[in-house]
C-alpha cells in the first residue's frame, strides 16, 4: 500500500540539477552527500517506520496526534495535515523518520542564533512536511511537498546524524529547513543520542507543539529559535493558517524550562508591520520573557505565494528596531540585509559593538568569558561550548 507514495524514480542527470537549484535555494552551506548513501530510490514499508511519539487511539482504527494544536484525528490509511504521518492498522506512523531531504552545514549565525557559540558551524537537518501553511515561506518545496515528492531523501538513521557531527567536529546539530513539529520522532531521537556524545542542541520552530512534547523535547535541548511570525490573531489566520496563542505559549515554556531563546520576525510590508503591533509585541516579549531575549526582525523578499508584495524596506525594519529598542529591549538586530550595522550586537550598557557581523558571518567578537570587553557588562547567552 505504501510503496506508490515513496518510489522516487529520477536520472542522475535530473537528480544532479535538482539538488544544485535546491542547495541554492536554501543559501550558504555545506552539503554532505559524500558522507552518506544519497537513495534514488526509497522504498518504505510498515515494518520501516517509527511508531510516532505523543499520540492516543480514539477508537479502534482512529488515532489522535497530540504533538501539536491541530489534533490531527486520523483513520486508517489518512495522511496527517502537516503530511508527514499516517495511520496503519491504527497505528499512527512517521513517514519522514531516518529520511531528511535537506542535510548542511551552515553558520549559526544562519539560524538566527546570535548570542550562542557565535561564529561556529551547526549541522542541519530538514525533512519534507510542515503543520503550518506559511504564503511566504522560504522552504516551501521542502515544507509544502509530502515525501514522495521530495527530490532528495537519504537515508540516515539517528546515529549516523550524531556520527557525522563527531567526524566533522561540529559541535550543534540544529533542525530547521522545515518545521521540527513535524518531524518531531527524528528530532527526538536525534537530540537524545547527541546530547549523550556531549553534543549541543538548538532547533527552529514556528512555536507550536503543545506543551508536553515541548518540554519533553527540551530535555534534550540547549536553544530555540522561533519565529513570531506577527502578533495578531488574524495574521496567523490568515497568512499561516495557524495561531498564535500556542506560540506565545511555546516561549513562556523555554523560558520556563531555562533554555537559550532567540525570537525572529520576518517583517512583511502591510501584513505584520503595524507600529502599534510591533509594539505591543515588543512589551510582551519584555514582560513575559525578560528584556535580555534577542529579537530579530528579518527583511522579507517576495517569494512562494506572496510574489506580489515588495522586499521590505530597510527604513521599516530600522523603525521597527527602535520601537523594540524604546521597549527596553536589550538586543534587537535586523537580518537579511547584508552589511547593515544594526545586523551586529550591540552592548547595552556602554554601545560598544560586541559582536560585528555581516549576514552570516561574525567578522569581530569582543567579548571575554561572556562579558563585554569594552566595559565588562555581563551579556546574555549561551558563549562557551
Ligand atoms: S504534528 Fe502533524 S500529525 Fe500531529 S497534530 Fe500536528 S499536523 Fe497533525
Amino acid at each position: 500500500m505504501l510503496k506508490r507514495f515513496f518510489d522516487v524514480k529520477i536520472s542522475r542527470r535530473d537528480f544532479l540539477r535538482k539538488a544544485a537549484i535546491f542547495l541554492m535555494s536554501i543559501g550558504a552551506g555545506v552539503e554532505l552527500s559524500a558522507f552518506f548513501d544519497r537513495k534514488k530510490k526509497v522504498k518504505l514499508d510498515k515494518e520501516t517506520l517509527r511508531e510516532a511519539m505523543f499520540y492516543k487511539r480514539l477508537d479502534k482504527d482512529v488515532v489522535q496526534c497530540e504533538v501539536c494544536f491541530r489534533g490531527c484525528i486520523r483513520k486508517e490509511g489518512q495522511r496527517s495535515f502537516c503530511r508527514n504521518k499516517i495511520n496503519i492498522d491504527g497505528k499512527f506512523y512517521s513517514l519522514v523518520h531516518s529520511r531528511p531531504s535537506a542535510v548542511q552545514i551552515d553558520p549559526i549565525e544562519k539560524e538566527p542564533a546570535y548570542h550562542m557559540f557565535p561564529g561556529t558551524e551547526i549541522l542541519c537537518f530538514g525533512t519534507a512536511g510542515c503543520n503550518f501553511r506559511c504564503k511566504f515561506c522560504q522552504n516551501w518545496h521542502l515544507s509544502q511537498r509530502p515525501i514522495e515528492e521530495m527530490d532528495i531523501i537519504y537515508e540516515l538513521s539517528p546515529e549516523d546524524c550524531v556520527d557525522i557531527a563527531i567526524k566533522k567536529k561540529i559541535p550543534t546539530l540544529s533542525f530547521t529547513y522545515n518545521e521540527p513539529t513535524s518531524f518531531y520522532e527524528y528530532v527526538y531521537d536525534i537530540a537524545k543520542i547527541a546530547k549523550e556524545k556531549g553534543l549541543h542542541i538548538l532547533f527552529h520552530s514556528n512555536g507550536s507543539m503543545n506543551p508536553e512534547p515541548l518540554k519533553e523535547l527540551l530535555k534534550y535541548a540547549d536553544a530555540v529559535t522561533i519565529d513570531l511570525k506577527g502578533f495578531t490573531k488574524e495574521f496567523y489566520k490568515n497568512t499561516s493558517s495557524a495561531k498564535l496563542a500556542p506560540v506565545l505559549g511555546t516561549l513562556k515554556i523555554i523560558k520556563e524550562e531555562k533554555k537559550w531563546l532567540e525570537i525572529v520576525n520576518l517583517h512583511i510590508p502591510g501584513l505584520n508591520d503595524n507600529p502599534l503591533d510591533i509594539k505591543r509585541m515588543c512589551r510582551w516579549i519584555k514582560e513575559e520573557l525578560g528584556d535580555d531575549v534577542p529579537l530579530h526582525f528579518s527583511r522579507f523578499f517576495p517569494n512562494y505565494r506572496l510574489t506580489n508584495i515588495t522586499a521590505t524596506p530597510i527604513k521599516s525594519l530600522e523603525k521597527a528596531h527602535q520601537i523594540a529598542r524604546d521597549a527596553g529591549l536589550k538586543y534587537v538586530t535586523i537580518g537579511n540585509v547584508p552589511g547593515h550595522k544594526l545586523n551586529s550586537t550591540f552592548c547595552p550598557n556602554c554601545q560598544g559593538r560586541i559582536i560585528h557581523r555581516t549576514h552570516f558571518q561574525v567578522l569581530k567578537n569582543n567579548m571575554k568569558n561572556g562579558k563585554c570587553i569594552f566595559c565588562g557588562y555581563p551579556i546574555a547567552g549561551l558563549w562557551e561550548l
